[in-house]
């Protein structure tokens, strides 16, 4: 019996506990009695899920100093597949750069561990959080003399936004926290500690009822959600924006401008203000985590009739086909668990 065909079955054999179908469906809860997912890679060794821990003097606790990515693996025709491995794997070695973490891993180590780890827990769909961060040496703020973890996860997870989201729309607001700027912190880096504007605009927007937030900057530009990029749809054609308005230029983002152009819709870049939220025909979110997520209220005001529209509709169609390796045009962007 091979790990990949039976892994709960497994796990029950090496002493792990069982995971039940319960802690499987509710997979957002990560909470170590939960056990979502039976193992975790840590520093170039799969361990059970329990075993995966660090000290409390780690530096990347205190100071938020790692370096994340977030990735997914849907199944396909031909077994799973990772989406867009490798732009992802890539950020992660653009964020570790740009705070001087040096990743101990090569490129193709760390592709092949995200694989080994998906099978090793048996997953067809899941969502893969690989970090890396200054473990336990000292707790000055130079991290230097620290370790570096390397540790990725992964484990079941539905859309971020909900099962209905994807088709109902979700409420957004404007948050009254403003979007670090990248002056202060490089926003095209996806490190832990920049997300604590991201927290502190969710927490506001909860409070008052909205699914999420969208932050501007100090100028007053719209800038992304508090876990996503955004886009507008004006007269037919797609308008985002990119890095000079202090967004993280998201894998999602970039799938959508490429499926646009299959789809033959004309694209603008460029900054966006808030009126021309108001004023949009459409608009959605895109992440790894909430894939395209339509806005159906900003502010309570209605987008496009308060429900999905007919270019995000499409959009969120072509990029289903995709991920699940239904669109022969882009087989390219998956990685697939089991070697063909
Ligand atoms: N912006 C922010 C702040 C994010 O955290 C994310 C999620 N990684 C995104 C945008 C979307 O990025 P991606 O499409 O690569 O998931």
């Amino acid at each position: 019996m091979s790990l990949v065909d039976h892994p709960r079955t497994l796990c029950q054999n090496v002493g792990i506990p069982e995971i039940s179908d319960q802690a499987v469906q509710r997979s957002s809860n990560l909470a170590v009695h939960t056990i979502p997912a039976s193992f975790v890679w840590k520093n170039g060794k799969i361990v059970p899920w329990q075993q995966a821990t660090v000290h409390v003097s780690c530096h990347g606790l205190h100071y938020g100093t790692g370096v994340f990515e977030g990735i997914r693996c849907y199944n396909t025709p031909s077994g799973p597949a990772l989406f867009r491995l490798g732009s992802h794997i890539d950020r992660w070695f653009l964020s570790a750069q740009t705070y001087g973490l040096c990743l101990p891993y090569s490129r193709q180590d760390l592709m092949r561990a995200t694989l080994e780890l998906v099978r090793a827990n048996g997953f067809s769909n899941c969502y893969i959080r690989p970090i890396a961060f200054w473990g336990s040496q000292t707790l000055a703020l130079n991290p230097k003399g620290c370790p570096i973890e390397i540790v990725i996860l992964a484990w079941p997870w539905a859309n971020y936004m909900g099962p209905d989201a994807l088709v109902t729309g979700i409420d957004v607001c404007l948050s009254p926290w403003k979007r670090i700027s990248p002056h202060a912190i490089p926003t095209k880096a996806k490190a832990c500690g920049q997300y604590l504007n991201s927290v502190l605009a969710i927490q506001d927007a909860s409070r008052r009822g909205f699914a999420e937030a969208i932050l501007l900057d100090e100028a007053g530009h719209v800038t992304e959600a508090t876990g996503e990029n955004l886009f507008l749809v004006d007269r037919n054609r797609l308008v985002t924006n990119d890095q000079e308005s202090a967004v993280l230029l998201g894998v999602t983002r970039d799938t959508v401008l490429q499926l646009a152009n299959d789809l033959n819709l004309a694209v603008f870049i460029q900054k966006i203000r808030p009126e021309h939220l108001f004023h949009a025909d459409e608009a959605f979110l895109t992440g790894t985590a909430s894939e395209i997520t339509p806005v159906a209220s900003i502010d309570m005001h209605p987008i496009g009739g308060g429900r999905r529209g007919q270019v995000t509709a499409k959009l969120a169609e072509a990029y289903q086909q995709t991920v699940t390796g239904r669109n022969p045009r882009h087989l390219d962007w998956l990685t697939y668990v089991m070697p063909h």
